[in-house]
């Protein structure tokens, strides 16, 4: 059994690597000049991720304050590890109504984690747009 510390530790890990992978996206599309509604729910579920792993940082520290410096080097450290193992993730398109499913994003608000591939989605998952299947997205090559 982990230790409740051991615990919040690997959900801070976790929680580093989704706004890690989250991030970058929301920072483009937050350049962009006019962003869609599309680009607003990704920058805000990229600012919640964020918001996430702060306040687990914030929680380890309450709870371990002598050994938090060396815990968050150990957080940052694993979480740097845990991106270059990341493969390419990859953007799908809803062929019925253009919808776009981010692997890097996911859709933390239909409990989808950021990271999700678009293969773990669950075969009964439908275009949150259209109610299209899974058989309906093709690859976005752009
Ligand atoms: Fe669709």
């Amino acid at each position: 059994m982990p230790t409740p510390l051991e615990t919040l530790i690997a959900r801070a890990i976790d929680l580093g690597l989704k706004s890690s992978l989250a991030t970058p996206r929301a920072a483009t599309l937050l350049a962009s000049k006019n962003p869609s509604p599309e680009a607003a729910v990704i920058i805000r579920d990229s600012n919640q991720l964020t918001a996430d792993y702060k306040a687990c940082l914030k929680e380890i520290e309450t709870a371990a304050p002598q050994q938090y410096a060396s815990l968050r080097t150990q957080i940052v450290d694993q979480v740097r590890k845990a991106m270059k193992k990341q493969p390419g993730m990859r953007k799908w398109r809803c062929k019925v109504c253009n919808f776009l499913y981010d692997e890097r994003i996911g859709m933390p608000k239909r409990q989808i984690p950021a990271a999700t591939s678009f293969q773990d989605l669950p075969d009964s998952w439908e275009c949150p747009d259209c109610d299209a299947g899974k058989d309906h997205f093709v690859l976005d090559q752009g």
